[in-house]
Order: C-alpha cells, then structure tokens, then sequence
C-alpha cells in the first residue's frame, strides 16, 4: 500500500470524549471510528493491527488442538430461557420481531451441538474455538474499544470426560494465552479470579496494569502474589479471644453513628469492634459482621451464601427488620441468618450495636451470645496489607481484563443436555470449560503500553505495517526507480 492511496484519516486535535491515551490515539490515528455508543468501525489500519492479534490467537489456540468454529451471533431467545441467562442483567441484547438474541458469548450454541453429536466417551475430548463477533448490552460503554456494545472475542470451549481432563484443557489454555500475550508484546499478569457460585479455583484473569482498568487487583511486587479484589485475601491478624468473657451490657452511645465514633466514646481500638450490615439475600436478611470498619466484598459474600440476589437492605427495610439505623445494628436479637467475617472468629469482648437507635452492647461474645452460622472470608483487602504469601506489603492496583479463563463443569451442559457414554455405557454429563479474550482489548492494552507524545509505538508484532519505506529523494529518477523495485518486491 502507498502513503498517498491509503485511507488513514488522522486527527490533529484529541477528542475531547475520548479521556484515555488509547481511546485517544486509535481515534487520531485513525485506526477506528465510533458510530454510536459502545459500537466501532474498524478502519484498515486498526483493522490490521486486530487481524495480526487474531493471527497470533489462532496460532496458538490451533497449536493446542483447537478446532476454529464460526457460530451465528444470532442465537433463538429459547436457547437462552433453557440455561437461564436470558434475564441477566446488563448481557443480551435482543431482535424483539423475531425472538431472537444476538449471542454475549456461546455456551449454549456449542452446548447444543455437543448435546445433538457427542455420544460417547470417544467423542472426547475437544476444544473448539471461534474468533467472532460478540454483543453485550453494556450499560456504560466507555475507554472506546476497551467496553463496546459490540466487539470480537476469541471464546473457546473444552468437552471432556472428568474434572482430571478439565484441569488438563484448562492448563493447555493458560498456557496459550500467556504465549499470545507474550507473542502480542503486552506486559500482564494473571490474577485468581471469582467464580462465583460455583465455588472452587478454577478461573484466573489475564490482565494489564492500567490506572484506566475496571478492575481491582492485590499484587505483591515481593513475591508476586495476585488475586483480583474480589478472591484476594491478605495476612491482617485476627481479633482473637482474651481470657476473661465479660457479660453483655447495654450502653447508651448518644449520636455515636461510625465505627471512628464509637471507637473515641468507648476510648478503644477498633479490633473490638464489630460493624454489623444487613443484606438481603434473595429476599431474606442475612447479618454480616465485620471488625471495625473493613469493607465487605460483595463478590465474597455473593459466594459465601452460596449464589443468588443479594443486595444491601435501605434505610426503611433496616428499620422494619431490626428496630434501629445503621449505626445501631447489631447481632444480639436479630431475626435472620447471621454470618461473620474469619477475623472475629469465635472473638468476645465486642462492642456492636444493640438493634435501639443510640445503643450499643459491649462484652459481647460471639461464641456465647451470637447466633453465628458461620464465618467466612468476606473481607476486601486494602493497599498496604500483609501480604498472605510472604507477608511484604501488598499494592491494590486496577487493571484492565485481557482474558478469562474458567472451570464451567456442567452447568451447561445438564441445561442443554449434552451427555456422553463411559465404557461402562454409564450417561454423564459433559465437563465444560470456557475461555475469552477481548481481541479490541488486545490492541488497546498495547496502546496503553506503548506509546508517548508523539503517538503510538508499534511494537512489531501488532504493527499495522511491518515497515514503511521513504523515497528520500523525490527529484532522482534513479531513487525513486529504486525504490519502486523494492516495494514490488
Ligand atoms: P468485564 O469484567 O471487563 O466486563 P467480562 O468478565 O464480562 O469482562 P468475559 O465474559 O469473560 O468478560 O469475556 C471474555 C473477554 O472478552 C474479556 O476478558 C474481555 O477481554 C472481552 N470483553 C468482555 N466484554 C467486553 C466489552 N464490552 N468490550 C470489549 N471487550 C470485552
Ligand atoms: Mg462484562
């Protein structure tokens, strides 16, 4: 391609809705365009930086056996009511004159064809794989092509026999992604990952350090321990139990609303005091005790109470389920489940709220006067803790998310039906792994990475164009002839 044939309309002023260095300099640089919110043109140097990314996918995903698939984006709304994701908030936009959804990603297609042609214990295992065209119904699409309403992933699914053969699949992809990723020039990490209700470690992010990202991460820079926030957990002591259990007593804590406030009437450290927060889950009250002012980690509890709605109950509620505000809640009397967080394990010598506006109940003992159920990990680390690996200082960072790789087991396919035969001619459910990555994502995050006052520094890899040859001299007949047989070549 020529200089002066190309189609790169550059921008010389930066865009005054585009607030991050990538957003800024695909636009100036004309790699992309924006039709409509969350929703981009591609232009052909933005398009060829992608097609290298995706080359780069492909080789490493046909390198562990992946078989590349092209599904239809436009999937039949029943699909999604069979595994219940039809509703989920913020995920699918649909066609409404024909029931028809336009796919957020395809478990439900490739468990449709695995229900309709795995049969037997020798069908498996498989990985299959796509590079298309996904759409999310994001509520704020923002960053331009970090969160679009429309954008490509690469999404691959592994079929195999037993959870042993996931971790196998699982491993594979880890494996790759950290080649394209490496291959692609971006300097990430990975990070243990939530997975929900569906408990146990098998997920894990891929992800850059950006103070751009969305999401919250814990990394020790002394050992290299990383978690996003909402599995990170970090060495802070727990409260622990002291010889002697005073009795409960009530005492009046006039105007005392924060955690700081009680602390300074009551002249003690926050260690004993425990904050107590009222959600609900799936209509339900659960009391959640925490020490002093540590946050909770929704992510946490979500998992804690085993999946399910759980939203913190308003100012009315509050009042209607236990008598008092926020300020003056406590586990003593509360009608409900109560859990706790793992730093007040079995302590005693609380300070928490009495369920009277402007009360409290100090000597409380968790183990003698609290109906605890149970306690659990549902704290949010903050910067600066104690590493739990090697106990140095842990940093709390956002990051962008390059990639996501997930132990799904069978969930899918129970809901579609995709079983296969053993040896023994025993039906079982399909083991379902599912792995994404952002391809938009790719090419930003190296823009994030590589660039300075002058534009974009193409790394090689993504480069649009491997090289750009320049006549010096124009006026040579002989230059130009030159240069002209190199480019032929
Ligand atoms: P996020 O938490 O950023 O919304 P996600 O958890 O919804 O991401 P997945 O469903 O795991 O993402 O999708 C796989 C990959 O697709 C992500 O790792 C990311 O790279 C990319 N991706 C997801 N949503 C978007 C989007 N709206 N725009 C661009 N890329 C996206
Ligand atoms: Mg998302």
């Amino acid at each position: 391609m020529r200089l002066s044939k190309a189609f790169v309309p550059t921008l010389k002023e930066t865009p005054s809705d585009a607030a991050i260095p990538s957003h800024q300099l695909m636009l100036r640089a004309g790699l992309m365009r924006q039709l409509t919110a969350g929703v981009y043109a591609y232009l052909p140097l933005g398009y060829k930086a992608m097609l290298k990314a995706m080359q780069i996918i492909r080789e490493e995903m046909d390198a562990i056996g992946g078989q590349e698939f092209h599904l239809p984006a436009l999937n039949p709304e029943a699909l999604w009511m069979q595994t219940g994701r039809r509703n989920v908030p913020n995920f699918i936009l649909s066609v409404k004159e024909r029931d028809l959804v336009l796919a957020p990603t395809h478990e439900e297609v490739i468990a449709w064809i695995g229900a309709n042609h795995i049969q037997s214990y020798k069908d498996l295992p498989q990985i299959w794989y796509q590079i298309q065209t996904k759409f999310r119904n994001e509520p704020r699409p923002r960053s331009g092509v970090l969160r679009g309403r429309q954008f490509i992933m690469k999404d691959s699914y592994s079929l195999d026999r037993t959870w042993e053969e996931l971790d196998k699949s699982y491993d594979a992809h880890a494996e790759a992604y950290r080649n394209i990723f490496s291959r692609c020039g971006l300097k990430f990490f990975v990070v243990g990952a939530s997975s929900g209700a569906m408990g146990g470690t098998g997920s894990q992010e891929f992800m850059i350090e950006s103070p751009f990202g969305e999401d919250t991460v814990a990394l020790c820079d002394h050992c290299g321990y990383a978690a996003n926030v909402e599995v990170a957990t970090s060495a802070v002591p727990s409260v622990g139990r002291s010889a002697e259990s005073a009795m409960p007593k009530e005492i009046h804590t006039p105007n005392v609303k924060t955690i700081d406030e009680l602390a300074s009437f009551l002249k003690t450290d926050h260690r004993q005091l425990a904050k107590s927060r009222v959600y609900l889950h799936d209509g339900n009250p659960v009391l959640v005790l925490m020490m002093g002012n540590d946050q909770v980690n929704e992510s946490k509890l979500i998992a804690a109470v085993g999946g399910g709605e759980v939203f913190a109950a308003g100012e009315e509620k509050l009042v209607e389920l236990t008598g008092a505000d926020a300020g003056s809640i406590g586990p003593i009397g509360f009608k409900g489940r109560i859990i706790a967080d793992n730093r007040l394990k079995d302590s005693n010598n609380l300070v928490s709220g009495a369920n009277k506006n402007d009360f409290h109940i100090i000597n409380i003992d968790l183990k003698r006067d609290a109906k605890v159920e149970n306690y659990f990990d549902l704290r949010q680390v903050e910067d600066k803790e104690p590493c739990a690996s090697c106990g140095k200082e842990i940093r709390v960072a956002h990051a962008i998310e390059l990639g996501h790789i997930f132990k799904l087991g069978t969930k899918y396919s129970e809901a579609l039906n995709m079983r296969f035969l053993d040896e023994q001619g025993q039906s079982h459910p399909v083991v379902m792994g599912s792995y994404g990555i952002g391809v938009e994502r790719i090419v930003a995050c190296h823009i994030e990475q590589s660039h300075d006052e002058n534009g974009i520094a193409w790394g090689k890899a993504l480069a649009p164009y491997a090289c750009h040859l320049i006549t010096v001299n124009m006026n040579s007949k002989e230059a130009v002839l030159h240069a002209n047989q190199i480019y032929q070549k």
